[in-house]
């Protein structure tokens, strides 16, 4: 039996689904709808993890400089000009029953799709040591370029050695009187271009094989204790602010029960199709067990799905 029809959708039944408004979902649908699949994209927001960028993007085709939030914009303007239906909401759970797939959402609305693409990447990985939580929102931070201006003239960490936490501090290298970057193994993982600018802002010092223990404080963030994983010493650095960059942690609950997953969590899919263990579902972008998580990348792996869902479709019919 079909479910109830959802008041603002115009059908019962889709092509395909496509979950996440990233650059590997945005690229899925602009691919989907040149194909004529009758599609809906439902996403929390448009921009994913771009939306957090703090400074420009210098990496992706065609821009040699622009910012994350532009060219986000950029392709959010061309999937709207697309024939594709688009519905802000939250996907709960996904279900695969007599050969559909039956998405419910958070606002409660049950859709029936033929296939689907999760393209929901990722939320900001937590540093799971005491205090985190504690301090969260009073000098603790998961987004520098919403919280980084609260911290003029004032010491910060940027608890991550890769790009994002690279990036991070040159954007806090602007406000930051001091600009400390901790990373937990014997390597700096940022891209040259990155460990280059960092040397110029002359205000940032970078510690390796430092393991965050704890954040402490009073009302709001005065410390950080770390140990020296050579030495095991303690040490201790007086910083008001914690910038978190240590990765994402794939946004996948709500399809559990229909994929398998690696040690991080994210998604195994085959890498020709990006199809998952179960027929009919793919996935494209940072969710799934793809190395190199950039936006290109992403975009590159929307488009295949979206190819790779039509040729699945052509099949069924
Ligand atoms: C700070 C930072 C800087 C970066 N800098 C660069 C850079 O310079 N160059 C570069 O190429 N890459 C960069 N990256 C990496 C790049 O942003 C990601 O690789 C890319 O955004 C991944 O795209 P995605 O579409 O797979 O996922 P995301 O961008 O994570 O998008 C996921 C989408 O899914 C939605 N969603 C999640 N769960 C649900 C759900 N249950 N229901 C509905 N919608 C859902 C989210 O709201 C979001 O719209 C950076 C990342 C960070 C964090």
């Amino acid at each position: 039996m079909f479910p109830s029809h959802p008041a603002s959708l115009t059908r019962f039944m889709y092509d395909l689904m496509i979950i996440g408004g990233g650059p590997a979902g945005i690229t899925a649908g602009i691919y989907a709808a040149r194909q004529k699949l009758n599609t809906l994209l439902i996403t929390k927001d448009f921009g994913g993890q771009v939306n957090n960028k703090a400074v420009a993007v210098e990496n992706y085709p065609g821009f040699e400089k622009i910012s994350g939030l532009e060219l986000i914009q950029r392709f959010e303007n061309h999937l709207k000009k697309q024939e594709i239906e688009i519905k802000i909401d939250e996907v709960a759970k996904i279900e695969k029953k007599t050969g559909n797939f039956l998405i419910i959402t958070k606002n409660k609305q049950k859709i029936e799709s033929r296939a689907v693409i999760v393209a929901s990447g990722g939320d900001p990985r937590p540093l799971e040591v005491p205090g985190e939580k504690e301090f969260a929102g009073r000098g603790v931070s998961y987004c520098v370029l919403c919280d980084g201006p609260f911290f003029k003239d004032k010491p910060v960490a940027v608890i991550g050695g890769g790009n994002a936490g690279f990036e991070a501090a040159i954007f806090l290298s602007n406000i930051a009187k001091k600009i400390y970057i901790l990373e937990n193994s014997p390597q700096i993982r940022a891209f040259a271009d990155n460990q280059e600018k960092i040397k110029k802002t002359g205000k940032t010092e970078i510690i390796i094989n430092a393991a965050l223990k704890e954040i402490k404080g009073d009302k709001f963030v005065k410390s950080i204790i770390y140990q020296d994983m050579i030495t095991k010493e303690l040490k201790t650095l007086e910083v008001k602010g914690i910038f978190v960059e240590i990765g994402t942690q794939p946004a996948t609950s709500f399809v559990k029960d229909l994929v398998d997953f690696n040690e991080r969590d994210e998604i195994k899919v085959d890498f020709e199709t990006f199809q998952t263990k179960t027929p009919g579902l793919f996935a494209a972008g940072d969710v799934n067990l793809g190395k190199y998580k950039q936006i290109v990348t992403a975009a590159g792996e929307g488009a295949k799905a979206a190819l790779a869902a039509y040729d699945y479709l052509q099949k069924l019919s």
